[in-house]
C-alpha cells in the first residue's frame, strides 16, 4: 500500500484532474490511499471570507460567488453533463456555508476557522472522487473526520493517534477497494466539530495515514521534479537532491523549506517509511526520495549548501516597561501570546534586556498580537524582511546570498547561518 498526496499547487483547473488517473495506472499494482487539498489557492480564499466577516464585519458576496463558480467550472470541466449532479451538490454545499454565515458566526475566530476553511477539502475531495468515480469501480471515499480525530485545539490540532490509528486500520486496512480518496489538513475533534492540522497540513495527513496503515512509501506529487538545495522559482541555479536524510528534510522543512510540512516527516521517519517527492507531469524523473541515512554515510549531508529565504519576515522586539531583565515569567507571557495567536517563531534571539522573534507579517495576526503585548511590554518592530538560511554554508555560499545586503541579525552553528536582512 501507497499514500499520494496531491496538492493544490497541481490542482488549479479541471484539466489538471485527467493527469490522476495515469497515475494511478503507473501504479496499477498498489493499494492506494490518496489525500487531496484544496485546490489552488482555494484555502487562502476562504480565509478571506472569514476574516471580511471577522475584521470588517462584512460578508464578502464577491468572493463567495468566485469561490462557488470556480469550484462549478472545475467539476463540469471534468464530469460529463448527465452526470452532473455534482453541480447540484457543489450548490448545496454553498447554501450550508451561506446559512452559518446567515445565522452569524460565534465570536471563537479559531472555531469558525475550521468550520469554514475546511470546505476547500471538502469541496476538492468530493470533485475527484466524482471524477474518478465515474469510470471505475475499485474507488470508495472516506471523509477523513471519521478517521483522524484530534483534540479540539482548533487551527492547531494534536492528533489523538490511539484513536485515529484505530480508526484508519477498521476503515481503510482491509478494504476490496484498490483506492480510497480523503481529505488532508481537516480532522474531527472527539464532538464532532471539524478541526484543522495548521497551513499546509495535508502533507501531515498523509503521514497520519501512512504511518497508521505502515504503508511500503508515500508520494508527494509536486509542480517541481523534486527537492532543489534552493527555490527554484527564486533563484538563478539550483541542483535536484536525489536523496536526503530523514534529519535533512526535517531541518529543511522547520527552517521554511516549502517542499514538506514540518510535521510531516517525524512519523515517517519513526517507521521508516520512504517518502517519494516527485514531479506530477514527468514519469522520468525519480525525483527526490527521502529515508533512512546513516549518518556516518557519504549521502547523509547533501553536497551542495541548502538555501531557503523566507519573505515578509518582521522582527518583533519585545521589552520591559521599566527595563528590567526579560525574566522568564515574561518569556512565558510573549510565548502564550505568540501561541495564542498560533503564530510560529521563525527565529529568536534574547539579550540582557530586550527578546526578539522574527515571524511572518500575516496581517491579521501580527497587528493583534503586537496590541496584546503592548499592554505589558514596550514593543518595536522592523518589517519588510527576508530570512536567508543556508544549511551546509560555505564563504561562497555566504558571499553569494548577502554581500551587499544590509544584515539586521545573524545567527551561526555548526552546519547552519541564518540572516535577518533589510
Ligand atoms: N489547503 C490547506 C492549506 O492550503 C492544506 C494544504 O494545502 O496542505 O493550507
Ligand atoms: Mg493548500
Amino acid at each position: 500500500m501507497k499514500v499520494f498526496k496531491f496538492g493544490g499547487g497541481v490542482l488549479k483547473t479541471g484539466k489538471d484532474v485527467y493527469r490522476i488517473p495515469e497515475i494511478l495506472d503507473f501504479y496499477k499494482n498498489d493499494k492506494l490511499i490518496i489525500v487531496v487539498s484544496a485546490f489552488n489557492k482555494v484555502t487562502n480564499k476562504f480565509e478571506r471570507l472569514l476574516n471580511d466577516w471577522f475584521y470588517k464585519n462584512e460578508f464578502n458576496k464577491d468572493l463567495f460567488v468566485s469561490l462557488k463558480e470556480y469550484h462549478i467550472l472545475f467539476a463540469t470541466e471534468i464530469i460529463p453533463g448527465e452526470l452532473r449532479n455534482i453541480t447540484d451538490k457543489i450548490n448545496e454545499i454553498f447554501s450550508e456555508i451561506k446559512c452559518i454565515f446567515s445565522k452569524k458566526l460565534s465570536d471563537n475566530y479559531h472555531y469558525e476557522y475550521d468550520r469554514i476553511v475546511s470546505y476547500g477539502e471538502i469541496l476538492s475531495s468530493m470533485i475527484i472522487f466524482e471524477f474518478l468515480n465515474q469510470n471505475r469501480t475499485d474507488c470508495k471515499f472516506e471523509d477523513v473526520r471519521n478517521l483522524i480525530i484530534t483534540n479540539s485545539d482548533f487551527r492547531e490540532a494534536k492528533v489523538n493517534w490511539e484513536e485515529t490509528e484505530k480508526n484508519i486500520t477498521e476503515k481503510c486496512k482491509n478494504t476490496n477497494f484498490r483506492i480510497c480518496v480523503t481529505q488532508g489538513f481537516i480532522a474531527s475533534d472527539k464532538n464532532g466539530n471539524t478541526t484543522t492540522l495548521g497551513r499546509e497540513g495535508s502533507d501531515f495527513t498523509a503521514s497520519v495515514l501512512a504511518y497508521s496503515l505502515d504503508v511500503e512509501e508515500v508520494i508527494f506529487w509536486k509542480e517541481v521534479e523534486g527537492v532543489y538545495n534552493a527555490d527554484p522559482t527564486k533563484a538563478d541555479d539550483f541542483v535536484l537532491l536525489p536523496k536526503l536524510s530523514y534529519r535533512e528534510s526535517l531541518e529543511q522543512a522547520f527552517y521554511g523549506a516549502k517542499i514538506l510540512h514540518p510535521k510531516a516527516v517525524k512519523p515517517l521517519q519513526n517507521k521508516k517509511i520512504p517518502i517519494r517527492v516527485r514531479s506530477f507531469y514527468e514519469f522520468n524523473s525519480e525525483g527526490t526520495v527521502i529515508k533512512d541515512i546513516s549518518e556516518l554515510s557519504r549521502d547523509f549531508y547533501p553536497q551542495n549548501p541548502i538555501f531557503i529565504t523566507e519573505e515578509n519576515q518582521i522582527l518583533i522586539s519585545v521589552s520591559t516597561l521599566d527595563f528590567s531583565f526579560i525574566s522568564e515569567y515574561n518569556l512565558g507571557k510573549i510565548f502564550g501570546l505568540l501561541s495564542k495567536h498560533r503564530i510560529k517563531v521563525n527565529l529568536m534571539q534574547a539579550s540582557a534586556i530586550s527578546f526578539s522573534v522574527c515571524v511572518t507579517n500575516d496581517i491579521f495576526k501580527i497587528p493583534e498580537l503586537i496590541k496584546e503585548l503592548k499592554r505589558n511590554f514596550k514593543v518595536l518592530y522592523n518589517d519588510n524582511l527576508q530570512l536567508i538560511t543556508i544549511r551546509h554554508y560555505t564563504d561562497d555560499a555566504v558571499d553569494k546570498m548577502i554581500s551587499g545586503k544590509e544584515v539586521i541579525l545573524r545567527q551561526i552553528s555548526r552546519r547552519t547561518a541564518r540572516y535577518l536582512i533589510k
